[in-house]
């Protein structure tokens, strides 16, 4: 059954270190495939289109210079995909807490979050994340 946490389990949040944080970002798949997209889109774009904006227009390279610049592209694809993936890494962050499950303290029937915290047996509503399972005494 669900019971909720002790106030003490509640305070224990884990928290991942930056490294942590950072490993599991570029294992990320999407970010991969952003980032390669990205790369393939700027060295089209590098070369064929020319770069920069009015004071510094980069007209297009030949494939010597793309050579050249290939670090600079290369770096812009990171960067681009970085904040790319943190933008959605938030946002969907942000959409998930409203579809957080919630569990009655009481019959332990699940559902996703509906802003109602009463349930029909007379229990509330608890978070998910507030509550931990235990095997029924027998
Ligand atoms: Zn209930």
């Amino acid at each position: 059954m669900w019971i909720r946490k002790t106030d003490e389990e509640l305070k224990i949040k884990p928290s991942k270190s930056s490294a942590v944080w950072l490993a599991e970002f570029l294992e990320n798949p999407n970010f991969i495939v952003i980032f390669i997209f990205l790369l393939i889109s700027l060295i089209i774009i590098y070369k064929f289109i020319g770069s920069g904006y009015k004071m510094h227009y980069l007209p297009p390279l030949s494939w010597k210079e793309l050579l050249d610049y290939l670090p600079t592209i290369g770096f812009e694809a990171f960067a681009i995909s970085l904040v790319i993936i943190v933008v959605s890494k938030i946002w969907t962050k942000k959409t998930k807490s409203y579809k957080n499950p919630v569990v009655c303290d009481s019959c332990n029937i699940i559902k996703e979050f509906d802003n109602v915290n009463q349930c029909l047996c007379g229990g509330k509503y608890i978070s998910m994340d507030e509550m931990k399972w235990v095997d029924d005494d027998k």
